[in-house]
C-alpha cells in the first residue's frame, strides 16, 4: 500500500503511485488460439503481403521477413517484421532472436542513412498492446521529427550537462531496491516512474548511445528472453506487452540507449487523457517482490 508522486528521472513526467491492492492487474486468461489459416505472416502465405524487403534464411526457408506496412503511419517509411515463421512464437520462445535483433539494426541504419529524424523499433504483442495480428511481428517507423519523449529527455541531457540514465543507473545499483537481474553488460530493473505497472527497462552498464551501435546481442537476447517468460509466468501465457528501444540516432552522442518492456495490464482513463500525467496502481518496489518471489519460487522447483 502507498501513494506517492514520482517523476520519470529521464523526461521530468510526474506519474501517480497509488497502491492499492483491489485495483491490482488480475491474472490474464490465455490467448483465443485463432485459427493461423488465413494468417499472412504464415509461411505459404507470403502472396497476402507485400513483396518483402529483406529475408534472414534458416535451414528451411526463412526465420525473419521485413516487408512494408500495408497501413502505413507514414508512407515509405514503415516496416513490418515477421519475427519468426512460428504462429505461436514469443520473444521467450524465437530461438532466433539474437539475428531478429540485427534485423532492428539493419532497417535502422537503412532509414538513418536517408537521415530521417528518429526511428521507432516497438514490438506489440496482444490485443491490448495494439497488434492486430497474433502472429509475431514488430515495426519499424522512421520520423521526420523527434518524438515527445525523446525531445524530453534531450532536452533534461542538455540541461543538466550528463548522461543521466547513466547516474541514475549506478544509483538504482547501490540501491537494489528496483534491481530484477544483471548480466555482464546489462542491468534489468523495474522502471522508478513506471508508465504501467511491472513496466522493465533493460540499461547497458556502460554509456551506448544508439542500439545501431550494440554488439552484445547474444547476451541481450537472453535478458529479453528471461524478463517476458518472467512477466509471462506471472501474468499468464496471453500476456500482452509492449517492447519499445529508446534509442538516438548514431550520430548524437549525448544519450544512452535503453529498451522498455511494458505489460499492458492497466488501461488509461479520463485522468491520464486530461492531465497527460498516469496513475500507476502497483508500486514498483512491490512489483520488484513478486516477481524476485517468483524466480526463487522458480529456482527451488528446479532442486
Ligand atoms: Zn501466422
Amino acid at each position: 500500500m502507498g501513494f506517492f508522486i514520482r517523476e520519470d528521472p529521464l523526461t521530468g513526467d510526474r506519474r501517480i503511485i497509488a497502491s492499492v491492492r483491489s485495483r491490482r492487474p488480475h491474472l490474464i486468461r490465455d490467448l483465443v488460439r485463432e485459427e493461423p489459416l488465413q494468417c499472412p505472416f504464415c509461411p505459404g502465405n507470403e502472396t497476402l503481403t507485400p513483396r518483402e524487403l529483406i529475408a534472414v534464411e534458416g535451414k528451411s526457408g526463412w526465420l525473419v521477413r521485413v516487408i512494408p506496412n500495408k497501413f502505413p503511419a507514414i508512407p515509405h517509411m514503415h516496416d513490418v517484421i515477421v519475427d519468426s515463421p512460428l504462429h505461436e512464437d514469443d520473444i521467450d520462445t524465437i530461438s532466433h532472436l539474437e539475428d531478429l535483433l540485427k534485423v532492428y539494426q539493419q532497417r535502422m541504419v537503412y532509414y538513418y542513412n536517408k537521415r530521417v529524424k528518429y526511428v521507432a523499433v516497438f514490438r506489440n504483442r496482444g490485443r491490448e498492446a495494439g497488434a492486430s495480428i497474433p502472429h509475431p511481428h514488430s515495426q519499424v517507423l522512421a520520423l521526420p521529427f523527434h518524438p515527445n519523449r525523446f525531445l524530453k529527455e534531450k532536452e533534461r541531457y542538455k540541461v543538466q550537462r550528463k548522461d543521466i540514465l547513466g547516474e541514475f543507473l549506478e544509483k538504482e545499483l547501490q540501491l537494489q531496491e528496483r534491481v530484477f537481474t544483471a548480466s555482464t553488460n546489462f542491468v534489468v530493473l523495474m522502471a522508478y516512474a513506471p508508465v504501467v505497472p511491472y513496466e522493465l527497462w533493460i540499461v547497458p552498464k556502460v554509456k551506448v548511445n544508439s542500439f545501431v551501435s550494440e554488439t552484445r546481442l547474444d547476451e541481450l537476447a537472453d535478458l529479453l528472453r528471461n524478463s517476458v517468460s518472467t512477466l509471462k509466468e506471472f501474468f499468464g501465457k496471453g500476456l500482452s506487452y509492449n517492447i519499445t528501444f529508446q534509442s538516438a540516432p548514431p550520430w548524437d552522442r549525448d544519450y544512452r540507449y535503453y529498451i522498455r518492456i511494458l505489460p499492458r495490464v492497466s488501461t488509461f482513463g479520463g485522468f491520464e487523457l486530461e492531465t497527460e500525467n498516469i496513475i500507476v496502481s502497483v508500486a514498483p518496489e512491490e512489483a520488484i517482490m513478486e516477481l524476485r518471489t517468483l524466480k526463487y519460487s522458480r529456482r527451488t522447483d528446479i532442486k
